[in-house]
């Protein structure tokens, strides 16, 4: 376990061709904006964790609807932030549900354990980053925020 400089175009490459079964399996159409120049220093192994579990709860999502099954990826870095955010179409998140969906065991899915959130949280607070949440009934979109300047060394 050690921290690294890493590049986000890299590690989205090796995510999408790990989850490519799953995204087979779902016919999701995956669109990437992803800032070859965007790096982060840190933990790479829990940092590739948390963009896993946000992408599979988005294939969940969309494996449960009909019609056009879209995930956008985005990596952008705007003045001394970089910004990751994940989008898909389908049912969203109910406004109340979506104070929960952070804590840990809550989970809407059969056999969920709800605790890919939690997790994500809890690695992205502990690399000076922020995780939001905003959904609406037709797309749900996952915002993590780092701060270029602070990163954990
Ligand atoms: P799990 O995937 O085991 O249910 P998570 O902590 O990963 O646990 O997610 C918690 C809950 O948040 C899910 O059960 C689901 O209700 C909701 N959720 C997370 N991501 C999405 C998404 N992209 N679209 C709709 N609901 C979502
Ligand atoms: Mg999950």
């Amino acid at each position: 376990r050690k921290s690294e400089a890493f590049n986000f175009q890299q590690l989205f490459e090796e995510i999408l061709a790990f989850l490519y079964p799953n995204i087979v399996d779902v016919n999701a159409d995956i669109q990437c904006r992803i800032d070859p120049l965007c790096e982060l220093t840190g933990y790479r192994d829990e940092i590739k964790q948390v963009f896993i579990n946000i992408i599979s709860n988005a294939l969940d999502a969309l494996q449960r609807k009909s019609g056009s099954k879209m995930i956008e990826i985005e990596v952008l870095q705007t003045n001394g932030m970089t910004r990751v955010s994940i989008s898909n179409n389908g049912v969203g998140i109910p406004p109340d549900l979506l104070e929960v969906i952070f804590e840990p065991f809550f989970t809407t899915k059969e056999l969920g354990t709800g605790i890919g959130l939690y997790v994500c949280k809890e690695i992205i607070e502990r690399h000076a980053g922020t995780i939001s949440c905003e959904s609406s009934e037709e797309s749900t979109t996952f915002t993590m925020q780092f701060s270029t300047a602070e990163q954990r060394k």
